[in-house]
């Protein structure tokens, strides 16, 4: 056996950051940018209103209520040549570009209309003086010519998605998302919708990895279910190199009789495959090899589906996170306190559990693992939301600290959302 370290080093040395590319914006959320993005015009461009209300000179304001002619008005989009006199006000809103004389704008909540000498709405009370610069927005307040606004490697937001657009630019130096090939392999292997047969179970592993695949950010690619058969493993796999930029197999890669992927892969790889005994448990066998001229890397994973999650998990995510230009390339794992004993027996190999993590209302963590730790048993792992890092040795009792991979930070049983930090009321009703 060797340990988990050595492992991922191997597959991550043969699984290089990909070249970055031009992404058009509306593609390029999660992908990691290649160089620094600098601006070549300020944000906002115009200095603008803050607020829905009246463009004042700011000597006018500096005592109220004052009364101005209203003699003017503009919208966000449009513009207006007329230079604030004194005494003058215009009707400006939000977005809108600044007369030229403006000092300060007054909110309209702040200001009156008054029947005009010539009729209503030609002149307006303002009732509160005003500083100058009060609620104007200035060109180049959010970002100014020549700013960095993204810095390279930097895995791209939505914010980011906006701001690229905001300088007024639509694609973007970036690493593509790698397309990554499943398939499954197994003669027992049945799809729906059909009858399952003698010996015969459903093929779960490739649903799930196909939507591990997406949920890190990735594109699936499905390649079906492949029987034990070494020439058709070897023609998905040489299709599936030929258009993705990694696979990902489960089955095959253990000691029985019928591991044609192990086989397959070192007879592709002329005997350079890698087939590892890993010291964890579960997730034990792992076979990796990459193919073709483009070197595409090939995840062998083993077949229980506990142990294909956790494989997946370990190895061939952070490996594909490293090909998309990641810097952070695994799970966030975070302290905990075991609410129970985690009892095992040493056997040289470090122990992934499933476990609930969940936070105590004093903002610790606790970790408790879930009843069915074989590595057929996928209900259970679907239960959990984390992984103890159990290290060799007799376990841990309850109250001790452990290490925990964090699976689904979406979902932190003990973690309010601001629903309920408002008390549940309706928010909207604030
Ligand atoms: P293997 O690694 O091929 O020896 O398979 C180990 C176990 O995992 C066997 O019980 C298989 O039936 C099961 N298995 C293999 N592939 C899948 C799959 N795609 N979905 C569900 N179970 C599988
Ligand atoms: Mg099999």
């Amino acid at each position: 056996m060797i340990p988990l370290t050595e492992a991922r080093s191997i597959v991550f040395s043969l699984c290089p950051p990909r070249p970055p590319v031009a992404i058009p914006v509306d593609l390029a959320l999660g992908c990691v940018t290649a160089g620094p993005v600098v601006s070549a015009v300020p944000v906002p461009p115009f200095d603008n209103s803050a607020v829905d209300g009246y463009a004042v000179r700011a000597a006018d304001v500096t005592t109220a209520p004052v009364v101005l002619a209203d003699v003017d008005a503009v919208m966000a989009g449009s513009s207006t040549d007329r230079v604030l006199g004194d005494g003058e006000a215009i009707r400006i809103m939000t977005g809108a570009p600044l007369p030229e004389g403006t000092g300060a704008v007054s909110m309209i909540e702040d200001v009156e209309v008054l029947p005009g000498p010539g009729g209503t709405g030609d002149a307006i009370r303002v009732g509160r003086p005003l500083v100058a610069g009060e609620n104007i927005r200035r060109a180049g307040d959010d970002i100014v010519v020549g700013q960095e606004v993204i810095v390279a490697g930097t895995r791209l937001t939505p914010a980011h998605l906006g701001v690229l657009v905001s300088i007024g630019v639509d694609q973007v130096e970036a690493v593509p998302r790698p397309r990554v090939g499943v398939l499954s392999t197994g003669d027992e292997l049945t799809p729906l919708p059909d009858p399952l047969g003698p010996g015969g179970i459903r093929d779960s592993n490739r649903h799930m990895l196909l939507a591990l695949v997406r949920q890190a950010g990735f594109q699936p690619v499905d390649l079906g279910v492949v029987p034990d058969d070494e020439e058709r493993v070897a023609a998905v796999l040489q299709d599936g190199a030929g258009r993705c930029d990694a696979l990902v197999t489960s089955g095959g890669v253990s000691v029985g009789d019928r591991d044609v992927v192990k086989a397959t892969l070192d007879q592709l790889t002329e005997g350079a495959m890698r087939w590892m005994q890993i010291a964890i448990r579960p997730a034990k066998p792992f076979a990796f090899g990459v193919l073709g001229p483009g070197r595409v890397p090939v995840f062998g994973l083993p077949g229980n589906p506990v142990s294909a999650l956790v494989s997946f998990e370990l190895l061939a995510a952070p490996a594909l996170r490293r090909m998309a230009g990641r810097q952070r390339i695994d799970r966030p794992v975070v302290r905990a306190v075991a609410a129970s004993n985690l009892v095992r027996r040493p056997d040289g190999k470090v122990h992934f559990v499933r476990a609930v993590a969940g936070w105590t209302p004093e903002g610790s963590i606790t970790v408790a693992p879930v009843p069915g730790q074989q590595s057929h048993q996928l209900h259970a792992a679907a239960v959990a939301n984390a992984l103890v890092v159990l290290p060799d040795g007799a376990g841990v009792a309850a109250g001790e600290t452990v290490h925990v991979v964090l699976l689904d930070v979406e979902h932190l049983p003990g973690v309010a959302g601001i629903g309920e930090l408002l008390g549940a009321r309706d928010v909207s009703a604030a």
